[in-house]
C-alpha cells in the first residue's frame, strides 16, 4: 500500500495493491484536498496496473477505505492457489465499478472522484541539492549505487543528519537516500563529507538510474547474480555511452520482479541458457516501461543475452536508440505525417500518440520507438549483438527445476 501527496507519483501508485494519490474536489462550493484510490496493481510474472476507483477520499477517511479494501480481499480474494492469492487478480476480474460498489457497501457512501493532481512521473529520483518549501532549508538526494550500502556509511549519514539536518534519513523507492532540513549555509559543508564521495548527490548517468534486486547472493529464488553485475553494467555504460536523457535500467534475478523490471526503460530479467560449455547466466530484455499519466509496462524484445555480453549489448542498444529517437521526435510531433500513419496501421498499440508528444514537447515513451524498429525490422535487430533466440517457456521450466519443482509464478 502507498500513500503519497506527490504530484510526480513518487510512490509508484500503479504498481501497488492499494494506492492513495493526491486529488482535489469542490464540495459545497469549497475546494477540498484529499485523495483518489487506485487498486489492484502488482508486478511479478503477471503484472497489472492499478485502476482508479470513482471515489474522493478526505484525509481522515483514508483508514476507513484501507480497511474496506483489505476486508474485500480477505472475504473475496482467491485462496485456491498461492500464486493467485493477490488483490490484482480480483480487481482484474471484477473491474473498478464492481469493486467500488462492494467497497461502498462496507464503508458507506463516498463522493465521486474529483481532479487527480498527478501531473507526471519522476520515478522517485531526487539526486542533487534542492530548495525546500521552508525558507532557508534544503534537501539533498544521494545516489546509493545499485541500492547497496553498509553500516559504516549509515552511521556517517546519521551523524550528518543529526548535525546539519532534521535528524532523519529518508529512503526512496528508487533505492536511494534523502537528507533534509539542511540550512543554506551548511550545504557546502555537507557536500564535502567523505561518505558523500561514494553516495554522491551528483552521480554518473547510468549509475544513478540502475536498480537491482538482491539476486542469488542472498535470495534463494534467484536464477542469476544481479547486484554486482548491475554495478558493472552501469560502470561500463558510463564509460562508453553519452546520452542527454536519463535511461532507467532495472535488473531482477527471477520473474518475481522485486527490482520492478516492468516499469524500467530497460528491464533485465535473469535466466539461464544452454551453451556448448554448459548452462550460463543470461537476461531477457524489455523496453519502454513508464508510470504516471501514460503508464505502461515495458515490452519484451525477442531473444536472450548472455550475462557476460550484457554491457556491450546494452551499449549498442542505447546508441541505436540515440540515433533512432531523432526520427521518433519528427514523426510523433506531426499528427498528419506519413510515418505516423504508416506506423499506426502496422502497430496501433505501441506507437506514442502525437497529441501526447505535443503536450510534453517530446515523445512520452521514446524507447517504444526503438522497440518498434527492432521488432519489425529483424535485420536491424541483428545489429544489436548476439541475441540467442529461445522459446518463451524455457525460463519458467528452468526456474522450476532449480527450486524442487515448485512454481514461482507468484
Ligand atoms: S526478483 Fe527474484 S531473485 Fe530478485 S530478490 Fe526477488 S525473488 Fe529474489
Amino acid at each position: 500500500m502507498s500513500i503519497s501527496s506527490s504530484i510526480y507519483n513518487n510512490a509508484q501508485a500503479e504498481i501497488n495493491d492499494l494506492a492513495f494519490v493526491p486529488a482535489v474536489k469542490v464540495i459545497d462550493g469549497k475546494e477540498v484536498i484529499g485523495f483518489h484510490a487506485l487498486v489492484g496493481g502488482g508486478l511479478s510474472a503477471k503484472p497489472y496496473l492499478a485502476q482508479e476507483l470513482d471515489i474522493f477520499i478526505r484525509p481522515e477517511e483514508v483508514l476507513k477505505v484501507a480497511i474496506g479494501v483489505t476486508t474485500i480481499f480477505r472475504d473475496y480474494g482467491y485462496r485456491e492457489k498461492r500464486h493467485h492469492a493477490r488483490l490484482k487478480f480480483l480487481v482484474a476480474d471484477w473491474g473498478p465499478e464492481k469493486f467500488k460498489e462492494k467497497l461502498l457497501e462496507l464503508i458507506g457512501d463516498m463522493p465521486s472522484k474529483g481532479e487527480n493532481k498527478i501531473v507526471g512521473w519522476k520515478a522517485a529520483y531526487f539526486d542533487g541539492v534542492h530548495k525546500q518549501k521552508q525558507e532557508g532549508l534544503n534537501y539533498i538526494g544521494l545516489n546509493v549505487p545499485v541500492g547497496r550500502t553498509n553500516t559504516d556509511e549509515f552511521e556517517q549519514l546519521a551523524d550528518i543528519a543529526d548535525k546539519y539536518g532534521d535528524g532523519l534519513i529518508r529512503t526512496t523507492v528508487s533505492q536511494n537516500i534523502i537528507l533534509a532540513g539542511i540550512p543554506d549555509d551548511k550545504v557546502d559543508e555537507v557536500l564535502k563529507q567523505p561518505v558523500l564521495q561514494r553516495l554522491s548527490p551528483f552521480p554518473k548517468h547510468f549509475m544513478s538510474r540502475t536498480v537491482s534486486c538482491t539476486g542469488n547472493e542472498f535470495c534463494n529464488l534467484a536464477v542469476v547474480e544481479t547486484k554486482e553485475r548491475a554495478r558493472r553494467v552501469a560502470e561500463y555504460l558510463d564509460e562508453h555511452v553519452e546520452l542527454d536523457e536519463k535511461i532507467r535500467i532495472h535488473m531482477v534475478g527471477c520473474p518475481n520482479a522485486c527490482g520492478q523490471k516492468h516499469i524500467a526503460d530497460i528491464g533485465l530479467q535473469g535466466a539461464l541458457v544452454k551453451t556448448p560449455e554448459g548452462m550460463v547466466d543470461a537476461f531477457d530484455i524489455a523496453v519502454g516501461g513508464t508510470l504516471g499519466p501514460n503508464a505502461k509496462f515495458n515490452t519484451p524484445l525477442k531473444g536472450r543475452v548472455k550475462g557476460d555480453d550484457l554491457p556491450e549489448v546494452l551499449a549498442k542498444l542505447i546508441l541505436f536508440y540515440k540515433e533512432g529517437r531523432k526520427t521518433a521526435n519528427r514523426s510523433t510531433i506531426t499528427s498528419s505525417g506519413s510515418a505516423y500513419r504508416r506506423s499506426r496501421r502496422s502497430s496501433r498499440k505501441f506507437w506514442p500518440r502525437p497529441d501526447r508528444a505535443k503536450r510534453g514537447g517530446e515523445p512520452e515513451i521514446p524507447l517504444l520507438f526503438f522497440w518498434f524498429q527492432v521488432r519489425n525490422w529483424p535485420d536491424r535487430a541483428s545489429k544489436l549483438g548476439d541475441f540467442q533466440i529461445r522459446p518463451p517457456g524455457i525460463l519458467r521450466s528452468t526456474v522450476r527445476n532449480r527450486n524442487g519443482g515448485q512454481s514461482l509464478q507468484s
